[in-house]
């Protein structure tokens, strides 16, 4: 059939993953790479371009309807650019014309936060759910903001970025500039900072002790394990990540008043006591009328990325040969 496939690339500061995509959502061909960090943007290209040709062997290009990617950056959703890319050497490189330009496929770009919340929307658990916030916690904080059914961009296509908002003006410096924003508290090197200061704080701490006796090796799932069994100091650790984002979902959700918001990402999909902090924080401080509002864990995992931009390529095919 044409147009029955998609193809979606999540690019990530780890890892680049591609999918062959069903409409309904299905991930009938995958294939995962370490992301080329030292070839710069032309290796990252080649890296998509050679995955894509993987995926695609001996598939018709007429039932390609096209290819998505999702990249760690802010992206310029009308102009089809890359403005700026904190993990990977993208900024300001025509990531989408250097791919098309090797391949027979039409190609969109979109930052992963949204090509995530399309995932969930589209496949996942916000599946029918018309107005939702996604926020995913992971090396950094991103999300994405659902309204009416559609993605909310912006004028320029960076609408969306929840691990921005200020919880503090005081606050631990955030990686994107700023002081004291969501991610600054509720990321993976927040989480590592938290814990370090914690096992350094206290002699014998069971960080120190969860870590294998070496504070070197406390990751943010040493910790995340931990507060999973019960561990005091990663209860409180994580817990207090749960806290700082419900006080930025506080403010979210009385503005925007969503049914749902999804919490997602690596650290959102792994520690359920994050969600059930934040919910805790909204259910209490949220304005009247507006506290019941779901917070729900994401359930793509890591297919949410793939899935979600196979759904942007869906979306543009279909707009281009005018199905809707
Ligand atoms: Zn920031």
């Amino acid at each position: 059939m044409r147009g029955a496939y998609a193809i979606g690339i999540d690019v990530g500061g780890t890892r680049i993953a591609a999918g062959l995509v069903e409409r309904k959502g299905r991930i009938v061909r995958e294939s995962k790479i370490l992301t080329p960090k030292t070839a710069g943007p032309f290796g990252i290209v080649d890296a998509i371009v050679g995955m894509v040709e993987e995926i695609t062997a001996g598939v018709h290009a007429a039932e390609i309807a096209g290819v998505g990617i999702g990249l760690p950056a802010q992206v310029d959703f009308t102009r089809q650019s890359v403005e700026y890319s904190t993990n990977l050497p993208l900024g300001g490189v025509d990531v989408r014309g250097l791919v098309m330009s090797r391949l027979k496929y039409p190609v969109t770009i979109d930052n992963d936060g949204h090509t995530a919340a399309l995932g969930e929307s589209r496949f996942g658990v916000a599946k029918g759910v018309k107005d939702f916030v996604m926020v995913t916690l992971g090396t950094g904080v991103g999300g994405g903001v659902f309204i009416g059914g559609r993605i909310m961009r912006g004028s320029r296509g960076f609408g969306g970025e929840v691990g921005h908002i200020v919880i503090d003006v005081d606050g631990p410096p955030c990686p994107c500039g700023g002081r004291g924003h969501l991610e600054s508290y509720a990321a993976r090197p927040a989480i590592i900072r938290d814990a370090r200061r914690a096992a350094a704080t206290y002699q014998g701490s069971s960080i120190t002790r969860l870590a294998g006796g070496d504070e070197d090796a406390i990751t943010a799932e040493v910790v995340i394990d931990g507060a999973n069994s019960g561990d005091e100091a990663a209860v409180e650790i994580m817990g207090h990540v749960g806290d700082m984002l419900g006080e930025a979902l506080v403010g979210i959700v009385n503005i925007l008043n969503p049914q749902a918001i999804v919490v997602g990402g690596g650290i959102g999909e792994s520690c359920p006591l994050v969600s059930e902090r934040a919910a805790a924080r909204v259910a209490a401080e949220a304005l009247a009328g507006r506290r019941d509002v779901k917070v729900l864990m994401a359930e793509l995992g890591n297919d949410a990325g793939v899935a979600g931009a196979a759904a942007l390529a869906f979306e543009d095919h279909d707009s281009r040969e005018g199905l809707h």
